[in-house]
């Protein structure tokens, strides 16, 4: 065997040889060569339609040799049956006679070769030619469907694509179009087939220049819009090139929400950078990514000083506050806003207030991806609060001191009266209250002027509260009234202190311009009891022991439980 091993036909891999022959021993002859010419074969040998389809169902075939004339069979019937089973095989015709226009219509039929039975020489060069060709012919068959399948591929890609695809020749004619391209422009593709770039398109100034790159070659991308079927301006991005056979492709993207978008991010910018609040935007570990200016007008510090630090680091003065500090970051981690306000520090040092407002930012599948931080210099505010707090408390001290003697004035007197009176009740405890009133006070300002009679009184007032216990309450009732609230106080205890304070006023010598001189009170003493439904029953009848005190001379000190009827009766009279 010096011929190359053919490709198929070895023993691992034998040729496979449908014999279409109803004599036997020609059929063997034809085997015989093959084997001769190296070839390991299986065979079978059919001599009807019926026995060759069966054949043909069994088993994949390499190659049909078939004889021309069979009794039940023929070759053509064969090649039909081939055909009709669409399996392409080399089919070379074997035939003992077989006249020139059979030949020729066996040919034209499909048939590969013939060959006359008396000369075989050819066959074995005949069998492997046609193996040959039979896998070209495969391969090419192969090739082509390849083809078509990628070109089908390319197709569904162009016509999926999201982005219009137009294809349009020299002269600027649309030849074709993806969906997307009908979409963006909203006519049908037959429309589009009609329509010239220039009906739709709408450049830039500057094209005609890149025109002329365009046709050189280069892929040209400018913006530009195009009109739609019902007028409407779309925005776009183009993407051209010429194509190797001369026409153009283009493909088109609609950029209206993302010119939209970049509009609205260029105002948003905007409005951070001039915002009068302090913006400051961090990652989600609070390292600072942006501040604005106003920021770094706050804080003194620049975006540079300050990025990728944290902003307790940085300016927070949360030495005050630690415990406020978690709270927020607890707060925005969990997706919610923070307000608040905070003490930090200038880069210079000084602290200052802000009014806080931290939001997080979310990417669209709500995870947070950012935090922002919108503040206020609040520090002149808090300090204005200071001020107010301040003079909101002197008002109130004024509201309830006595303006001569700086006890407290009969209001606050009877507010804290009511409170102690119902605390008594409530508590069951004692509660007694002194009435006392200068004798013959009159006089004083008679002899002395008016001016005097003021120093007396707060000389007097003084005297008083300095026998005081840390919870009576003494308050100037009006003119040279006093009177003194003792919570939880007996009633001995309760005249005792009245007792004290009628001689400590009686051994008073005060000063005053011209003299020095010296005054008594006389004062009465009330404990509360269950006939008294309130502070004014209780003022009431310390003022009944007070004048009763006062009748008997003054200077000295009278229980209300003294106090009989008739005192009352006559007290009523002198009042009216
Ligand atoms: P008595 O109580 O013992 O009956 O005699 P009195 O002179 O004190 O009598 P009365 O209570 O009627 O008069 C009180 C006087 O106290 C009248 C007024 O001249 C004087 N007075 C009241 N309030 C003031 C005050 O704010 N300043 C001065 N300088 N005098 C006052
Ligand atoms: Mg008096
Ligand atoms: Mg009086």
């Amino acid at each position: 065997m010096n011929q190359p091993r053919p490709k198929r036909g070895d023993v691992d891999n034998p040729l496979a040889v449908l014999i279409v022959e109803d004599s036997e021993s020609d059929a063997q002859l034809v085997l015989r060569l093959l084997r001769k010419a190296g070839y390991a074969l299986v065979f079978e040998r059919v001599e009807t339609a019926e026995q060759m389809f069966a054949a043909l169902e069994k088993r994949t075939w390499d190659i049909v040799i078939s004889d021309y004339n069979l009794p039940q069979f023929s070759g053509p019937a064969a090649l039909d049956l081939l055909k009709e089973k669409q399996i392409d095989l080399p089919f070379i015709v074997v035939s003992g006679v077989i006249g020139e226009e059979s030949a020729v219509a066996l040919m034209k039929a499909g048939a590969h070769d013939y060959l006359l039975k008396d000369n075989l020489a050819r066959l074995v060069p005949a069998v492997r030619r046609e193996l040959e060709q039979a896998i070209i012919r495969r391969e090419r068959k192969q090739a082509g469907e390849a083809l078509r399948e990628s070109e089908e591929k390319y197709r569904m890609l162009v016509e999926q694509a999201s982005d219009a695809i137009f294809i349009a020749n020299s002269n600027g004619r649309f030849l074709d179009v993806n969906a997307a391209g009908c979409k963006l422009l909203d006519y049908t593709r037959e429309e589009i087939r009609q329509l010239n770039v220039q009906d739709v398109a709408k450049f830039p100034t500057k094209t005609p220049l890149q025109l002329k790159e365009l046709i050189e070659g280069k892929t040209l991308i400018i913006e530009g819009e195009v009109f739609r079927k019902d007028g409407r301006l779309v925005c776009v991005e183009i993407s051209a090139r010429k194509l190797p056979d001369g026409s153009f492709l283009g493909i088109v993207r609609d950029v209206t929400e993302r010119k939209r978008a970049e509009e609205k991010l260029r105002q948003l910018s905007s409005a951070v950078e001039h915002s009068p609040s302090a913006i400051v935007i961090t990652d989600m570990n609070g390292n600072i990514e942006y501040v604005n200016p106003k920021f770094t007008e706050l804080t003194g510090y620049t975006i540079d000083e300050v990025r990728g630090k944290t902003p307790a680091n940085m300016y927070g003065s949360n030495r005050s506050q630690p415990e406020a500090g978690k709270g927020h970051w607890q707060t925005i981690q969990s997706g919610e806003e923070w307000r608040g306000e905070m003490l930090n520090r200038r880069k210079n040092g000084e602290t200052y207030w802000e009014a806080v407002s931290i939001s997080p930012i979310t990417d669209p599948n709500g995870i947070v991806t950012h935090f922002v931080a919108v503040s206020e210099d609040i520090t002149l505010r808090k300090e204005d609060e200071e001020k107010i707090k301040r003079l909101n408390t002197g008002l109130e001290q004024m509201a309830m001191t006595d303006y001569l003697t700086s006890l407290y004035n009969r209001r606050y007197f009877m507010q804290r009266g009511t409170e102690e009176f119902k605390r008594s009740w409530r508590n069951n405890q004692p509660l007694a209250l002194l009435m006392l009133d200068i004798d013959h006070f009159k006089k004083v300002n008679d002899n002395h002027g008016h001016d005097a009679g003021d120093m007396a009184l707060q000389q007097i007032a003084a005297a008083l509260k300095s026998n005081m216990r840390e919870t009576d309450i003494l308050g100037r009732m009006g003119g040279e009234e006093f009177a003194v609230l003792l919570p939880n106080t007996l009633s001995n205890e309760a005249a005792l202190l009245a007792e004290r304070l009628r001689q400590s006023v009686e051994h008073l010598s005060f000063e005053v311009p011209s003299a020095s001189l010296s005054v008594t009170i006389s004062i009465g003493v009330v404990m509360i009891s269950g006939e008294m439904s309130g502070i004014d029953d209780v003022l009431k009848n310390a003022d009944a022991a007070m004048y009763k005190a006062k009748r008997y001379g003054g200077n000295r000190v009278m229980q209300y439980e003294d106090v009989s009827d008739a005192d009352q009766s006559s007290i009523a009279s002198k009042v009216e």
